[in-house]
């Protein structure tokens, strides 16, 4: 996107004006780079945080309305601080040269265009993680060729009336599938070092939501008949905060019942995968967004 282009970076398709000064779009960003925290994260998957950590920058601002988003304050709220494309190639710079096994691009749809400017600036040598919520569109995923080695997409709703009524994202589940398979073709098969540090390749992430078990079996079906050979990570954290808290269904954290219902489902289509402790489930794993 040329400055003060129109936006169609995500399937909103706005054709919003984004300058310097203003955006116009559903996500409201003007366009000039946000960030809330830049830091080491030990809390991904093994593969992506392992020993030393990944080195995560979170963006401020999202393209989905999530009710129950973890992380409201940054993409509602739209905390942080702007930076310049030069200012990021050096926070990465710094990222790399404190150990951490990769650069982990965090809800960074709507920036897509400054971080590849970024990336011209300085492109390290540990891989690029483009994390985001699956709601992309294909054209942009194809942009980032050459930039991106690992995709963690999510996968989110099996039901596009769920999708709508808690993301307002009435296509997600066919954008979300076009996507992940644009993003297998470009990642390719899944590589990872001698100490199971992954390099390139694609995981998908589900959280599971209270009192919808069977949206996530329904997700893991929609995975195994499409991308059979991609592992899963199954995410049991959910805390509600934002608008799920006091809300009838998705007031309250998952259950032990619920969680083990969805990895049992997981397991019996012989999906590959990460699970996790109930125990992550808190508040005190939502991190301070500080940067
Ligand atoms: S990134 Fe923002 S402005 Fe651009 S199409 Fe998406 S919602 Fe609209």
């Amino acid at each position: 996107m040329a400055r003060n282009m129109k936006c169609d970076l995500c399937p909103r398709k706005c054709f919003a004006e984004r300058t310097e000064d203003y955006g116009k779009g559903f996500c409201g960003l003007n366009d000039k780079i946000k960030v809330a925290r830049i830091a080491a994260h030990m809390w991904e998957e093994p593969p992506i945080s392992a020993e030393n950590g990944s080195g995560a920058v979170f963006f401020s601002g999202c393209t989905l309305r999530c009710i129950y988003c973890q992380n409201y304050e940054i993409s509602e709220k739209k905390k942080g601080k702007y930076i310049s494309p030069k200012t990021l190639a050096e926070e990465i710079k710094k990222l790399e040269a404190s150990g951490v096994h990769n650069i982990n691009l965090v809800s960074p749809t709507p920036y897509v265009n400054l971080i590849k400017q970024a990336l011209d600036i300085y492109k390290p040598s540990i891989p690029i993680v483009y994390n985001s919520s699956g709601y992309e569109r294909v054209s942009t995923i194809e942009a980032l060729k050459g930039y991106i080695d690992i995709y963690l997409p999510d996968f989110k709703y099996s039901s596009d009336e769920l999708a709508y009524e808690y993301s307002g994202a009435k296509d997600y589940v066919v954008t979300a599938k076009k996507a992940i398979r644009a993003m297998i073709n470009q990642a390719g098969d899944n590589e990872y070092d001698n100490n199971g540090v992954m390099k390139k390749g694609v995981i998908i992430r589900h959280l599971v939501l209270p009192n919808h078990t069977k949206n996530s079996m329904g997700v893991l079906d929609i995975i195994k008949e499409n991308f059979p050979d991609k592992p899963v990570s199954l995410m049991g954290q959910y805390v509600p905060v934002y608008k799920a808290a006091g809300h009838k269904k998705l007031g309250r954290k998952i259950t032990t019942r619920e969680y083990k219902k969805v990895t049992d489902y997981m397991i019996r289509l012989e999906i590959d995968g990460f699970t996790q402790e109930l125990s992550s489930a808190d508040e005190d794993f939502i991190p301070d967004w500080n940067y």
